[in-house]
């Protein structure tokens, strides 16, 4: 497969990252992922302004702009001849002298641009509903970012997959109660039988799936609130949903031992999603 590394379309597999890349040693980046679809990036502008939003908080450089973006991603789909898949961006802070934590103002960031087929998922899940596993949330606290040190997520996913479960739904705790935060790679959202309940954005990823459908269901005049959400209270949910730009909207049917419907309203709004997906045009160019 062809990448796109620092201004050169190169194999995935040649040499290209210094051994002394932020990245590398630190876990010291950021990255973004887009959905392709037809050789389109449905709302690349969202992702690329969460990306360069968080550059600026943590005082990276932006290596390329949202139109430049958008062009290498459509030589790479065209040369790995991927129609419909995920648009990867990495930026990492930059490559050092010697590995040191502490970083200089000046750095040029090393930036990854990778389009690859859609990851294997089943599917039926679509349909049928996917099965998920609780998890403890164990990561810092700076979860409104996409930071690429992800191995809490990435055991945490593994674990739901040795739990033949397609995410995990995590949990902190305060003053004893457990309150729900997301998944791996993954928003939730509730329908409580009257409204959609989604967990506030507080250390978790400002997700633009669940912007997007908690927008479309405001316009299905469906009243929404965001606001903690406890653990003991998903027991009387009537509707979950698992939002991500690879999932869409993805039916819950079961977390741990608590089994929920696949119901009218989580029907409504991934199709309603699907459509609004397959409808996109670039704002940009
Ligand atoms: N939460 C986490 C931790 C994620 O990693 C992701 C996506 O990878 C999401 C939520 C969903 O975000 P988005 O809808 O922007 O893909």
């Amino acid at each position: 497969m062809k990448v796109f590394f620092n201004g050169k379309i190169v194999n995935s597999n040649s040499p290209i990252v210094s051994a002394f890349d932020r990245g590398m040693t630190f876990g010291d980046g950021l990255y973004d992922v887009v959905k392709v679809i037809n050789g389109k990036f449905p709302f690349i502008e969202d992702h690329v302004k969460r990306l360069e939003r968080s550059s600026k908080f943590f005082k990276m450089k932006s290596r390329y702009s949202l139109s430049e973006i958008e062009s290498i991603a459509l030589e790479l789909s065209s040369v790995n001849g991927v129609e419909d898949g995920e648009l990867f961006l990495e930026i990492t802070r930059g490559t050092d002298t010697i590995r040191d934590h502490i970083f200089e103002e000046e750095y040029d960031p090393n930036f990854l641009e990778v389009v690859q087929p859609l990851r294997k998922i089943d599917r039926n899940l679509w349909e049928t509903g996917a099965k998920i596993v609780t998890y403890p949330d164990m990561r810092h606290g700076l979860c409104e970012h996409k930071t690429i040190d992800l191995l809490p997520n990435v055991l945490a996913k593994n674990y739901a997959h040795s739990k033949d479960a397609y995410e995990v739904l995590m949990f902190r705790t305060q003053n004893g109660r457990k309150y729900v935060t997301e998944g791996g790679s993954s928003s939730y959202i509730f329908f409580d039988g009257e409204r959609i309940v989604a967990p506030k954005i507080d250390n978790i990823l400002p997700s633009i799936t669940r912007s997007k459908v908690l927008s479309i269901a405001k316009s299905m005049d469906l009243e929404v609130i965001e606001r903690r959400v406890w653990l003991d209270e998903v027991r009387h949910m009537k509707e979950v949903m698992l939002l991500s730009t690879v999932s869409k909207v993805m039916p819950v049917v079961k977390i741990d031992d608590m089994s929920f419907l696949f119901g009218e309203k989580t029907r409504k709004l991934a199709s309603a999603f699907e459509n609004l997906i397959l409808s996109y045009r670039a704002k940009i160019s």
